[in-house]
């Protein structure tokens, strides 16, 4: 070991000894029952485009504004091109884009520079649209398990993600929007799984382009839901996928497992202001299961 990396190291340690030692106290106070809770902020739904019934995207935001659903995610493939077709259909609504979920090639931790670079232009064209959009974001996992040859897990690697980050949160600022690290569940992507690693990746990439999220679905992963929306707070936090938490289908097509109360507890704690957005399957009847998940959320929101 080099002498930067003892003194880096070493400093982590005494850093990392410091908040072990005083986390117990503001853990405690975190969960604490005279913690503040903000029962004023309002729950934002957003709809990924498969949610809702309807043929067009005129259909789908009728029957999303009957339902009080404010935003609207689409996915992230061949977004230039769809930017007219989307603001048209949003003229003179009260729904918003919300975050774009991925649809780039390539993968930013691919070895093959070829991945690499189809990553960084398609990537760069979905964040300009999005930005015209005024989106708070463009989704991205920073690798799939099955995406190969992939940058091992190491120091480095971590290292590489930060500045390639960096570049990519600076070009997004420009746009007018932001990059959000999504962790998954570790059968898709063991390389980032916990809400409070991805937002680890954001303090240390520091640059307002870079937010992270969390998805009910993956955050089975976590020990807390509360801990881990807790750890990134509104610094970071900048999107929410919802599903039930069985199959990943619409809340409360898996009954009692369909609790997120814990969540949107850290959510109204910390004022999160942005959107709680569906991206699931459905097992029932479309025109049934999405009132009723609706119906449930708002329920449990009040609840929390
Ligand atoms: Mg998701």
């Amino acid at each position: 070991m080099d002498r930067r990396n003892f003194i880096k190291t070493s400093s982590f340690g005494l850093t990392a000894a410091a908040v072990a030692g005083s986390g117990v106290v503001s853990l405690s106070s975190c969960c604490g029952k005279s913690a503040p809770v903000k029962k004023d902020v309002s729950l934002n739904i957003s709809f990924q485009e498969g949610i809702a019934p309807g043929e067009s995207l005129n259909e789908k935001f009728d029957y999303m504004e009957e339902l009080g659903v404010v935003g609207f995610e689409p996915g992230g493939r061949d977004l230039a091109k769809r930017v007219q077709e989307i603001q048209d259909a949003l003229k003179g609504r009260n729904i918003k884009v919300s975050a774009i979920c991925a649809g780039f090639d390539g993968f930013i931790l691919a070895e093959d520079p070829a991945e690499k670079t189809a990553f960084d232009t398609t990537m760069r064209e979905i964040i300009a649209a999005a930005g015209q959009l005024g989106s708070t974001g463009v989704i991205m996992v920073p690798a799939f398990n099955g995406q190969l040859p992939c940058k091992p897990h190491t120091r480095e690697t971590r290292e590489f993600l930060v500045d390639e980050l960096a570049k990519l949160g600076e070009y997004a600022l420009k746009c007018g929007t932001t990059v959000i690290l999504e962790p998954l569940n570790r059968e898709e992507c063991h390389y980032l799984r916990l809400v409070s690693d991805a937002a680890a990746i954001c303090r240390d990439v520091n640059c307002e382009g870079v937010k992270c999220m969390g998805d009910f679905w993956h955050m089975k992963e976590e020990t807390s839901d509360y801990a881990a929306f807790i750890a990134a707070g509104t610094k970071y936090l900048q999107h929410v996928h919802m599903a039930s938490r069985g199959n990943r289908c619409m809340p409360g097509e898996d009954g009692d497992k369909d609790n997120y109360v814990d969540g949107f507890r850290a959510l109204k704690e910390i004022g999160y202001d942005k959107y709680v957005s569906f991206e699931c399957g459905c097992k029932g009847e479309r025109e049934i299961s999405v009132p009723a998940a609706v119906e449930l959320i708002r329920s449990q929101w009040e609840q929390a």
